[in-house]
């Protein structure tokens, strides 16, 4: 599950790491508040108004903007709430922005320069290991620069079972040429992030940049942070961090029943129980000349109503041409499945798409049997080849018709 900038830094700071101070507003009156209090807080006069969606690189698109007065703040954030934001994460529909995080400007000027980084803590699971990612190249796309100067990436390996090692964060912070009192400010910041990475069973924290201030400070100036899904169960506080706003609403409907369900672009809606199985439908789909427009993973123990919710969500999508529903019957048995699309197929009416049918495994026959017989327009299909040669023959008659 990804969360907020605001979000993550939140969490950030309970573990002792130190963040560009923000309140985040949903207004503009509520924004020239925040930066009231953030002046009172932290003797800043500036402000930067950031754009919060799951995306990076909103910088870039427009979506984080520096506020010099109150007026600016005000201007800004009736700009950036409220807009469509395209960044080169977000593709080109881009996302609406809800929020923004009033926060304090960290670049003021001082006895030093201010400097840029980037680091990353996630898992690596080639070595089963947490790793964190490091540059000096901070503030721009990582994957730039791994492009560019792949040898200015630093990786370090951390053994979960012992966690990070006071000889592994002074590596680090000495590798980004930090001194004096930075670099013990260094040396804390990582073992802070590596806790809070840990603590929170997270997939992901990424802080691009994290910023040495003219004052030697560090602190993370954005936070990029996926929690692992599987593991939310021991984090029940997290569930409110959840914003369905960011999510695919059909994604979100699907979840709501239970079914693995994720969006595609392309024209043949399908339906599978078992993950490998939908891979396998997708890549046959593909073959035979259409492209899957999602994927859904019905569960092992499918009934009528979790066909009738995979039915729906499936036809919201406009751009579904035809539906191919491939089901093997193992502890569902096929007859009952048949029924289910039977019956879901009635309850929702007015389907136009062409829907196939492929059912294997226990009672097959009889599943087919109930389709054929059902006076619905549905295909029936024992052998995937027949399935897909179904599918083929749907699209190209569609074709011919347009
Ligand atoms: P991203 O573009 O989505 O990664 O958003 P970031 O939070 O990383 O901000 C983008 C850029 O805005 C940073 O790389 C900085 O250059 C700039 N920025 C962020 N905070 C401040 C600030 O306090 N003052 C100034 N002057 N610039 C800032
Ligand atoms: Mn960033």
């Amino acid at each position: 599950m990804n969360i907020h900038e605001y979000q993550g830094k939140d969490i950030l700071k309970r573990y002792g790491v130190r963040v560009q101070e923000g309140i985040v507003a949903e207004t503009a009156e509520e924004a020239v508040e925040a930066a009231k209090k953030l002046t009172e807080q932290t003797g800043t006069g500036w402000h930067v108004i950031k754009a919060q969606i799951h995306a990076g690189g909103r910088g870039k698109g427009g979506g984080v903007k520096l506020a010099k007065n109150l007026d600016q703040v005000r201007e800004l954030s009736e700009q950036i709430i409220g807009m469509q934001l395209v960044t080169k994460q977000t593709g080109a529909e881009g996302r609406k922005v809800h929020k923004v995080l009033v926060a304090q400007d960290v670049y003021y000027p001082g006895e030093s320069e201010t400097k840029e980084y980037y680091m990353s803590v996630l898992l690596d699971r080639t070595s089963g290991k947490n790793v964190i990612i490091y540059t000096t190249e901070g503030g721009m796309d990582i994957e730039e620069v791994a492009e560019a100067h792949p040898e200015k990436i630093h990786k370090e390996y951390i053994d979960p079972r012992v966690g990070l090692q006071g000889f592994q964060a002074r590596k680090i912070a000495f590798n980004l040429g930090v001194e004096g009192e930075a670099y013990k400010e260094m040396v804390k910041f990582v073992s802070a992030l590596y806790k809070a990475y840990d603590d929170t069973d997270s997939a992901m924290f990424e802080i691009n940049p994290v910023l040495k201030t003219s004052d030697n400070k560090i602190l993370a100036v954005d936070a990029k942070v996926n929690l692992d899904d599987n593991a939310l169960y021991r984090h029940k506080d997290f569930a409110a961090l959840r914003d369905t706003n960011e999510e695919d609403p059909l994604e979100v409907e699907a979840s709501e029943s239970n079914l693995n369900y994720v969006k595609l672009d392309g024209n043949v809606g399908c339906m599978v129980n078992g993950a490998g199985l939908a891979m396998a439908t997708m890549d046959i789909i593909k073959l035979s000349g259409g492209e899957p427009a999602n994927f859904l993973d019905v569960g092992g123990g499918a009934n009528a109503q979790t066909v009738e919710a995979g039915f729906r969500i499936i036809l919201k999508d406009p751009n579904v041409k035809a539906i191919l529903i491939n089901i093997f019957g193992g502890i569902v048995r096929c007859d009952r499945v048949a029924n289910g699309v039977v019956e879901a197929y009635k309850n929702i009416g007015d389907i136009r798409v062409p829907i196939i049918v492929r059912l294997q495994g226990t009672n097959a026959e009889e599943g087919a049997r109930i389709i054929d017989e059902s006076g619905l327009k549905v295909y029936s299909a024992v052998l995937l080849k027949d399935a897909a040669q179904k599918v083929k023959e749907v699209l190209a008659g569609q074709e011919q018709q347009a």
